[in-house]
């Protein structure tokens, strides 16, 4: 404990030894452990989260080498899952931590009873809207914080942005629907069966296949900062935290959050703390449940 007190006491000045203890006491989970979410695994340990949950069905690979903390070249030959990466990462900050890994995808049994069952707060690192979906449903219906993190870079002839935004979604106040931050017919389409998009290929429609984006580790760091000091305002309740932090690049600002829950929102108004019955395991076959289509 002495020891903890050494190596926290700058945070402890900020945070005092309680906002200290609530820091080291909650159970977090990430989901997608690439550019964003490594930066946020690195800051949380260093912060003296020690509960992890981490989830990711991917191994890192040479194209990561540009932005993925923790990850070397022998992580490239061994093939080595992102989830080993991290954990490598927090343990070598602190030997102390628990580290559950679930080397999976997030529509598995194993990642479903994992989130729903062992983190208080969950961050959302990933790159699609299906997975989007699933964690705003999840974390309604078992009554769960989630952190979501996203970054953008454009740079078209005719427009040129780059930046990033977080959201704060806290069970029945304001989700990423609310946000508007899930596009239903990209989820839908992610979701889908082969047969189903071979179909739909067929008849032509479609929004195109998904092309590598661009990614920019100081982008994410800069995000997963975001992520990480909302996460540390909700835990130590220093203020509440912010419904969604926007950064635009190009012009070099943050902005704060204008967002409102919206009146009619199915996962806000239905979905909180309905466990079992909001069916998240639905999302384990195809397609996008009815009422949301
Ligand atoms: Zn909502």
């Amino acid at each position: 404990m002495e020891q903890n007190q050494q190596r926290f006491s700058r945070q402890i000045l900020a945070f005092g030894k309680e906002g200290q203890a609530r820091i080291s006491n909650v159970k977090v989970g990430i989901v997608g452990l690439g550019g964003i979410g490594s930066f946020v695994v690195q800051m949380l340990a260093y912060l003296g989260v020690r509960d992890f949950l981490l989830i990711d069905n991917d191994i890192v690979e040479e194209s990561n080498l540009n932005r993925l903390i923790g990850a070397t070249l022998d992580d490239v030959k061994n093939k080595t899952p992102k989830v080993e990466v991290a954990t490598k990462l927090i343990y070598s900050i602190n030997p102390d931590s628990q580290v559950k890994k679930v080397f999976k995808n997030l529509r598995t049994e194993e990642s479903i009873d994992s989130l729903a069952y062992i983190p208080q707060i969950i961050f959302g690192c990933v790159d699609n809207d299906s997975a989007r979906l699933i964690l705003t449903e999840l974390s309604a219906a078992y009554n769960k914080t989630l952190i979501d993190s996203a970054t953008e870079i454009i740079l078209s002839k005719d427009y040129q942005e780059f930046g990033g935004r977080v959201i704060v979604a806290k069970p029945g106040e304001f989700c990423l629907l609310c946000a508007e931050e899930i596009d239903l017919e990209v989820a839908r389409q992610e979701l889908e069966s082969q047969e189903e998009s071979l179909y739909r290929k067929s008849l032509g429609y479609g929004l195109g296949e998904t092309v590598p984006s661009p990614a920019v580790v100081s982008l994410n760091g800069t995000v997963a900062s975001l992520a990480v000091t909302e996460f540390l305002m909700l835990v130590t309740g220093l203020r509440e935290p912010h419904y969604r932090i926007t950064y635009k690049g190009m012009r070099g600002v943050f902005r704060e959050s204008l967002d409102k829950k919206r009146p009619h929102c199915i996962i806000c108004n239905y979905l909180v703390g309905k466990k079992e019955q909001a069916d998240i395991k639905r999302y384990l076959k195809q397609g996008l449940p009815k009422d949301l289509r």
